[in-house]
């Protein structure tokens, strides 16, 4: 390490609550599927901060907006109207074809509004008693770190000593229609909340049919079924969004991190009337929610990833990343796993995934490790042939090496 990066990490360590262990690289500037340290190292970026910069780094098309509108009108709050929340709202519903959007600013505000809405829904609409209601969620989920996002996790990292929990909460285990179907007998049920794919938890695929299914089942039983597309949505595994493979339509689904492309915190919760229209005035908000700069950079965000058909290229970079990666050796690799441009490769027990991403991280590619031995591939969608075969070729290097 230079001196330099080390300045870097001290002071944050010196100034900084310490609830993030970053890998030791010191950036300050990206463009496209690339990132710098203040060395001047250039990295590829495998990460994606954490697939919010799907469209790549710095995008001209979304700067362009972050810093017109900066100029123009930044925040006005909802206490009045502005010129750009419905053009926005309007642009965002039809692409997705949904009544309503709720705009809020992070992934798990987006999460906890479709639990309230999903609650309001129950009371209202369902005929669900009073403070009975229940929202089913899968172990090892993630929607984030706010209070009711640990209370539905199975992670002690995330919720010990952090209690006391929300209530009305109920965990099955993941990718278990049985398991559902036997939680869907309780007539309380709001909704099941899902990811489509799990990727904090290591890009857990289901079995193909299980979204399907729980739609299914969701219907049956008059539950809503909550997709959290904040990670798998908006291009990342080859479809807008990830519960397109099986065509299911979720009753809400919760949008965040690419929505703005990584230039601004921009998150939406989309949904018809009968659950949106639940909630009035006065009763859910957000002082930055649905703010002029997010509405320019969210039309934006979602105008790149339509005009360079991201989708496409995720779908067939990532088929190509996960046929080279397949001829790993399996001395280290146990499997390589994932959809379009959200991937994973777990490796053997005996090696550690951290020292692996140092290694990485030397040979000039940034991933980061999740549990230990999965290390997440999910580069920005707009990575060509070219780059992902140097990628092949560093990842390779690394493993053969080991
Ligand atoms: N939902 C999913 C599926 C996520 O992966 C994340 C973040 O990683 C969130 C919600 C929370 O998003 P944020 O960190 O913007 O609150």
């Amino acid at each position: 390490q230079t001196a330099k990066s080390q300045a870097v990490y001290d002071r944050e360590s010196r100034f900084g609550a310490h609830n993030y262990h970053p890998l030791p690289v010191a950036l300050c500037r990206g463009k496209g599927v690339f990132v710098y340290d203040v060395d001047g190292n250039q990295y590829f970026d495998f990460l994606s901060a954490y697939s919010a910069v799907n469209q790549g780094h710095c995008h001209p098309k979304i700067m362009a907006a972050l810093t017109e509108q900066a100029s123009v009108l930044a925040l006005c709050s909802r206490a009045f109207y502005s010129s750009l929340l419905g053009e926005y709202e309007e642009f965002v519903t039809k692409l997705f074809g949904y009544d309503k959007l709720l705009p809020m600013n992070t992934g798990v505000e987006a999460c906890d509004s479709a639990v309230k809405f999903a609650r309001r829904w129950a009371y209202t609409v369902k005929g669900v008693p009073e403070n009975r209601a229940k929202v089913i969620f899968a172990s090892d989920n993630f929607w984030g770190r706010s209070l009711g996002a640990i209370s539905a996790s199975t992670d002690p990292s995330s919720f010990k000593n952090f209690g006391p929990f929300m209530p009305g909460f109920e965990i099955i285990p993941y990718d278990d229609l049985p398991a559902l179907e036997k939680a869907l007998q309780d007539p309380n049920v709001a909704a099941f909340m899902v990811e489509p794919i799990q990727g904090e938890a290591g890009v857990v695929v289901p079995k193909d049919g299980f979204l399907r299914g729980a739609r299914e089942l969701c219907t049956r039983h008059r539950a809503l079924l909550i997709c959290d597309e904040v990670q798998t949505g908006l291009a990342r595994t080859g479809k807008r969004l990830c519960s397109d493979h099986e065509k299911v339509r979720p009753d809400l689904v919760c949008l965040g991190k690419a929505l703005s492309g990584g230039l601004y915190p921009v998150s939406a919760l989309l949904g018809d009337d009968e659950v949106m229209l639940s909630v009035g005035p006065g009763e859910h908000g957000s002082t930055y929610g649905g703010n002029p700069m997010a509405c320019r950079v969210g039309m934006a965000a979602l105008q790149v990833l339509e005009e360079e058909g991201l989708a496409e290229n995720a779908e067939r970079q990532g088929t190509l990343l996960r046929k080279e990666l397949s001829r790993l050796s399996g001395k280290v690799v146990k499997t390589v796993r994932g959809k379009g441009l959200l991937n994973a490769i777990v490796i053997s027990q005996e090696f550690d995934a951290w020292e692996v991403c140092l290694k990485l991280a030397e040979a000039g590619l940034l991933a980061k490790p999740t549990h230990g031995d999965i290390i997440r591939l999910a580069p920005p969608l707009v990575i060509n042939e070219a780059q992902i075969n140097k990628c092949v070729e560093i990842i390779s290097g690394v493993i053969d090496g080991l």
